[in-house]
């Protein structure tokens, strides 16, 4: 069984904190131990976890993404959108999260982002415990 998630973005770029929602699918699937695998079906967005406390570090990391992979470079793709696929690539659109006594495993510090790169958008994120 797979479950979705749904996410609506505001912005062309920007990281949405997704930890709060994926615990509460977890906790209707009444799994407790196991793995929580979240793959996002879209080729200009992706899927990070990094850390959640601080938002100056999802600031530095868009940023950086934006000075290494600039919207406006002259790119073979006529969509209008080469950034964000170059983007989603290098942040990948799949995270892993071991699943113990029914609580993600994460850290003191961490959160798990869905990154928009072509927003604003409806998107979604496939969520399947094994
Ligand atoms: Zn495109």
């Amino acid at each position: 069984m797979v479950r979705y998630i749904n996410v609506k973005s505001k912005s062309r770029i920007e990281f949405i904190d997704v930890t709060e929602i994926v615990q509460s699918v977890l906790k209707e699937s009444g799994i407790k131990d196991g793995v929580c695998c979240l793959y996002v079906p879209h080729t200009t967005a992706g899927i990070t976890i990094n850390e959640g406390a601080d938002p100056s570090v999802q600031r530095d990391i868009l940023n950086t993404l934006s000075k290494l992979v600039p919207h406006d470079l002259s790119y073979f793709h006529r969509e209008g959108n080469a950034d964000a696929h170059i983007k989603s690539t290098i942040v990948g659109n799949s995270v892993n999260v071991i699943v113990d006594e029914g609580k993600l495993l994460l850290g003191t510090w961490q959160s798990i982002f869905f990154c928009e790169f072509d927003g604003p958008r409806h998107r979604r994120i496939a969520v399947k415990f094994l």
